[in-house]
């Protein structure tokens, strides 16, 4: 069943519904957004269809007369139009000469463009700015969909934050950025393997790794987060019994929200206001509502007794570098328990930046172009329409369809944007904009021997490992927030060796470390410290390290490279700050307040101008959301998306 608005775009639409108990689960999406199961009375179902009906804006009609239809509209189109897909087979064939691509993958022959008159020389459909993951992607679907697709980015590699580099010695493959694949495999990108990334690019995600996460405290006892709900239960017993029941509890209650929280990701976001309405009609609904509002530090303090257990979980929000006392970051432990428990995080063989890599090669066969070391400086604007780029050097590229901006949307406006005559308060807005109260410093390391831990047992095979410097709630609070004050840390540094999972990424018998610690980009003293202080920061770290390892002395580390927030805000430019997610995750700045309420569908206030990327829903990450704007983009160009996959 659908319910329609009265200029017929679908508001509701309802899939299946399904009686369990005293309640009917209706599977459900609202503008066709958000897939969910809400739970609803009999009654309440009734009283809402009566209530949507009865304020006239809202007409239903019934599943069968909307497939019926559905079928009619497709007969005529066929009818209407027996000739398109042959002329549209020759666009994409041209395409494929120009650009001389390989046999692995072509462009999809589907109807793309109505008014066919040539491109310029020199000028493409479309053209990405910014080979961040997000950029690649929407290049690789929309070059699938056999437009004349062009890729610019400002350093000599594509990536953005999804890059592996021998950034040590030869030999040894560093994820300089992501390294950690969580949820992407669950997208459709990967999920059905839409433009051939696992068959003809060799794409490979390795097995969940059994023991996902470790925590360790002061006196080396740990807790370890099993791909196994029993088993992390059985881990956080040997600390607290009641904590094990809860966490049992936990795990059950939250596993519900994840699906739809999930799939909410690969699609625009629902307007908040709706969403939050629609949620308020179902008893689990309230509880999503309930949980999205609460700071992780009341959720904790509800479902948790030891202090242990509440740093366990306070971190699954605080990884995120947003304070764990805002409202809002309940989510992320609600989101990450059953996610690391039930699904897992894993490797990429070959480095994270496997993904990127064969993204550039999938443009490339479908006739799309990369352009490295040239730096977009402005996007060209005619009356109010984006008609291009304008390259650091001087030189115009020009696109007819659409510019797309995978970049901080704080690089783009107003500085992108001269002269463009933009909503009222828009820049101020974009200005404003808050990044996440904390930056990343990570250290890389090529080693002979994996770390050996002094807590022993299955934390030598722990995927990510995470020690603190102290198993006193407050006290872990409290050093949060120094150093979201300014103060540096190294006493809580994020490990991984993926070379345990992945031997491929160092030369035979020896290993790869990633280190993270979290830190203040405006550090006392200034970001300009960082150049002073990085080298004693990680003196710092890797004594921690030795603190809980056997094995860690200087004889163990052939060759090291250390990246500080403020080398991060040189490194690429998108991040400013130090920021990798552009924009902070707040609740303020999240689903469809993205990057700012009204502007979430990833179109600008320029026509034929769109952003992507992490200044966009569902914000930060490894996570494939720029499949999204990819559909957005096609949506208006008129072409289908189903078509292209
Ligand atoms: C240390 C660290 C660890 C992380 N760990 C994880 C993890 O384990 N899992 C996970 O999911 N995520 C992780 N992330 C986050 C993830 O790396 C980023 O969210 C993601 O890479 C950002 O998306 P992107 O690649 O699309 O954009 P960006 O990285 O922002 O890409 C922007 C691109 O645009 C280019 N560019 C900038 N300005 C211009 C210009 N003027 N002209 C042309 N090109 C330009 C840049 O060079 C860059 O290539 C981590 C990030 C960091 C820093």
């Amino acid at each position: 069943m659908k319910l329609f608005d009265k200029n017929g775009n679908t508001m509701v639409e309802v899939y299946k519904l399904e009686r369990r108990d005293d309640d009917l689960v209706m599977q459900t999406n609202i503008l066709e957004s958000m897939p969910v199961d809400v739970y609803v009375k009999p009654a309440e179902f009734w009283r809402l269809l009566r209530l949507a009906m009865k304020s006239g804006v809202i007409s239903y009609v019934p599943a069968f007369f909307c497939k019926a239809w559905a079928r009619r509209k497709e007969q005529a189109v066929t009818k209407e139009a027996p000739a398109k897909p042959k002329a549209e087979a020759k666009t994409a064939e041209a395409h494929k000469v120009a650009a001389t691509p390989s046999k692995t993958a072509t462009p999809t022959s589907v109807p793309v463009i109505k008014d066919a008159a040539p491109l310029a020389k020199g000028e493409y459909d479309i053209i990405i700015v910014g080979a961040g993951n997000n950029g690649l992607i929407v290049g690789a679907y929309l070059a699938k969909a056999g437009l004349k697709t062009c890729v610019i980015e400002s350093r000599g590699f594509v990536g953005g934050g999804v890059v592996t580099l021998e950034a040590t010695v030869p030999g040894f493959k560093h994820d300089l950025g992501a390294t950690a694949a969580l949820w992407i495999d669950q997208n459709p990108i990967i999920k059905n393997d839409e433009l051939g990334l696992i068959k003809n690019y060799g794409l490979k995600f390795l097995p969940v790794p059994e023991v996902q996460e470790v925590i360790i405290f002061p006196d080396d006892r740990a807790i370890i987060i099993y791909h196994d709900l029993d088993k992390t239960c059985a881990s956080i017993a040997k600390i607290s019994t009641k904590d094990a029941d809860q966490f049992h509890k936990y795990v059950e209650w939250a596993t519900p929200f994840f699906k739809p929280v999930l799939r909410g990701s690969n699609m625009p976001p629902a307007p908040f206001g709706s969403f939050i309405t629609m949620l308020s009609n179902s008893s689990k609904g309230k509880e999503l509502i309930h949980t999205m509002f609460s700071s992780a530090y009341d959720a904790v303090n509800d479902w948790f007794v030891s202090d242990e257990m509440k740093i366990t979980a306070t971190r699954w929000a605080a990884q995120s570098r947003v304070s764990p006392y805002e409202s809002g970051t309940a989510e992320g432990i609600v989101f990450m328990a059953p996610y690391s428990v039930l699904f897992g995080a894993k490797p990429i063989e070959g480095g994270a930046g496997r993904f990127t890599e064969c993204l550039a090669a999938a443009i490339k066969d479908f006739g799309g172009e990369i352009r490295l070391n040239a730096k977009v400086k402005q996007v060209l604007v005619s009356g109010n329409t984006a008609e291009g780029v304008i390259l650091e050097n001087g030189e115009t590229v020009k696109a007819r369809r659409g510019v797309v901006m995978g970049l901080n949307i704080k690089q783009i406006f107003p500085a992108m944007t001269p002269g463009v005559q933009l909503p009222d308060g828009f820049v101020r807005d974009v200005q404003h904009l808050k990044p996440q109260r904390a930056q990343y410093l990570t250290w890389h390391a090529a080693i002979h021997n994996a770390p050996k831990y002094k807590a022993g047992g299955d934390v030598d095979r722990g995927f990510q490992v995470q020690t603190f410097p102290t198993s006193n709630y407050q006290e872990y609070l409290d050093g949060l927030t120094e150093m979201y004050r300014g103060k540096p840390k190294w006493n809580s540094p994020g490990i991984i060796c993926s070379t345990i999972f992945d031997p491929s990424r160092a030369p035979k018998g020896k290993h790869t470390l990633w280190v993270a610690q979290q830190e203040p980009y405006y550090v006392e003293g200034g970001p300009q410290q960082w150049d002073k202080i990085g080298q004693k920061v990680r003196d710092g770290i890797l004594a921690t390290i030795q603190q809980h390892t056997t094995n860690m002395d200087a004889s163990n580390i052939i060759a090291e490279k250390l990246l500080t927030p403020l080398d991060y805000s040189r490194w690429d430019e998108a991040w400013i700050d130090g920021e990798p997610s552009h924009i902070g995750g707040y609740l303020t700045q999240y689903m469809s307040n993205r990057p700012l309420p009204g502007w979430s569908g990833y179109k600008m206030p320029v026509d034929k101008l769109y952003l992507c990327g992490p200044s966009t829903h569902p914000g930060t990450g490894l996570n494939a959301g720029a499949r999204a704007p990819a559909n957005v983009i096609m949506k208006d160009l008129g072409i289908e998306f189903d078509k292209v996959i």
